[in-house]
């Protein structure tokens, strides 16, 4: 008979696989691209020292504690390790399967759970975002917000609280986006656009640019009902089962569209939704179908670099600072084509960020639960923005455009940060710069 695997402190669902863990030769090429390296040095929290503390705990020499667990939580998930690799140890698995156990096997203090579950519980349910929303806009509008900053009452409660205030998004008027959008003149595709959680209700006008363009370059759009969160939230923080379950909502929602590629807008979601086929591998009814769903997925900035442009680009004159996510560029492997858009614009002028690879800080709902270490990636961003002199700062992640924009603003340099697809929107609709501030 043969032996019952041995797991370590681990349970038998997924642990990270010893293959995957192996393909490390300890040669240390991705410590400099990796964020909480750069920041502390220790080895323990950099790529390097992760996988040795993996591979530790699968042995069953080291426990699921604290001190162990504290170097995973304060990973960013950002993968900016993986392009960093030169043996191709894919670390972004490797984080997952870790997390997800954490999540089963390890009790975090009270106030920690609490904390997540109320993150996870407002993402979950785009009704209750929307609840969310317009307690945001009373707040906002009634001037308590303002009141309680100038006081600062937020320097003396806890760093999380401080933190969600800090990243909250200025409510602007809703954006309906129909659920099927002509092409403009003659079709060449009938694609489904992915309309998010945070994206639906915070970032409506994000969406309504993407399905302009989308329609002007010939493209039929659809957004199809009963569509919620994609779960990428979950997917980054462990949660695999509401992943999952979320995914598989997804996928029932755009089979039934009937389109030719899904358009996303939200790195963080893109790159879990290519990734589905993982996620729902041991499902027999979902695994097939979620691998060609995965493959149908891109990013909108991947999307529109296939197409020869229809629509005529109007001069937007500006000097725009071009910020990667983290999972556009090393996640999904897209660093080209949000550039060459912009770069077709004509007029705009693009200036490059200095340490490009490393994260803002933003990683999910990482500056929510990790505020002291966000808020640091944040300040070490903005201090490489500012010398730059941009009008303006442009990126393909909502959460990234909020921590961005907080960041800039304690740096005292309150330069607007958009979506990349609004500076597309606005040359091809002719609207000034001034449209999007
Ligand atoms: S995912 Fe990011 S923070 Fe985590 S080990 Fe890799 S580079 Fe470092
Ligand atoms: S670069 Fe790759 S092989 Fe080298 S230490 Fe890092 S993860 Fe291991």
């Amino acid at each position: 008979m043969a032996a019952a695997p041995q797991n370590g402190a681990f349970d038998a669902h997924h642990p990270p696989a010893l293959e995957l863990l192996e393909k490390c030769v300890h040669c240390g090429f991705c410590l400099p691209a990796c964020p909480t390296y750069t920041l502390w040095g220790q080895e323990m929290d950099s790529p390097r020292g992760r996988i040795y503390l993996m591979k530790l705990a699968l042995e069953g020499q080291a426990e699921m504690n604290e001190k162990w667990v504290s170097h995973f939580d304060s990973c960013l998930g950002c993968v900016s390790c993986m392009p960093a690799c030169p043996s191709g140890v894919d670390y972004g698995k490797l984080i997952e399967a870790t997390r997800a156990q954490i999540e089963r096997n390890y009790a975090r203090p009270a106030h920690d759970k609490l904390h997540r579950k109320f993150l996870f519980e407002a993402f979950a349910h785009p009704e209750r975002m929307k609840l969310l929303r317009l307690s945001l806009l009373a707040y906002q509008k009634s001037g308590l917000q303002a009141a309680l900053r100038a006081i600062g009452v937020f320097k003396a409660l806890p760093k999380r609280v401080a933190a969600l205030d800090s990243l909250l998004p200025s409510v602007k008027p809703a954006e309906d986006i129909a659920m099927v959008t002509p092409a403009k003149g003659e079709k060449r595709k009938r694609v489904g656009i992915l309309l998010g959680c945070v994206q639906q209700v915070f970032f409506s006008h994000v969406n309504a640019a993407t399905v302009r363009v989308l329609a002007a370059e010939g493209c039929e759009v659809v957004a199809p009902p009963g569509q919620s969160c994609c779960g990428a939230l979950f997917v980054h923080a462990g949660a695999e089962a509401r992943a999952q379950e979320l995914a598989r909502k997804t996928i029932d929602a755009f089979e039934k569209a009937n389109v030719e590629a899904v358009v996303i807008n939200a790195a963080g979601c893109g790159s879990s939704m290519k990734e589905y086929g993982h996620l729902l591998r041991d499902d027999p009814a979902y695994a097939e179908r979620a691998r060609r769903f995965s493959a149908q997925c891109k990013d909108v900035s991947e999307f529109l670099a296939e197409f020869s442009p229809r629509a005529e680009r109007k001069p937007l004159h500006a000097r725009v600072a071009f910020y990667d996510s983290c999972h556009l560029q090393h996640a999904q492997g897209v660093r080209a084509q949000p550039r060459s858009l912009l770069q077709h614009i004509p007029g705009m002028q693009l200036a490059e960020i200095p340490e490009a690879p490393i994260c803002c800080g933003s990683a999910g709902i990482y500056n929510l639960v990790q505020p002291g270490v966000a808020r640091e990636l944040g300040d070490r961003k903005a201090k490489h923005i500012v010398p730059l002199q941009a009008d303006i700062v442009a990126t393909g992640n909502p959460g990234c455009i909020l921590q961005l924009q907080s960041s800039l603003a304690r740096a005292g340099h309150p330069v607007p940060v958009v979506h990349t697809i609004q500076l597309l929107d606005a040359s091809i609709c002719g609207l000034p710069l001034e449209a999007l501030r």
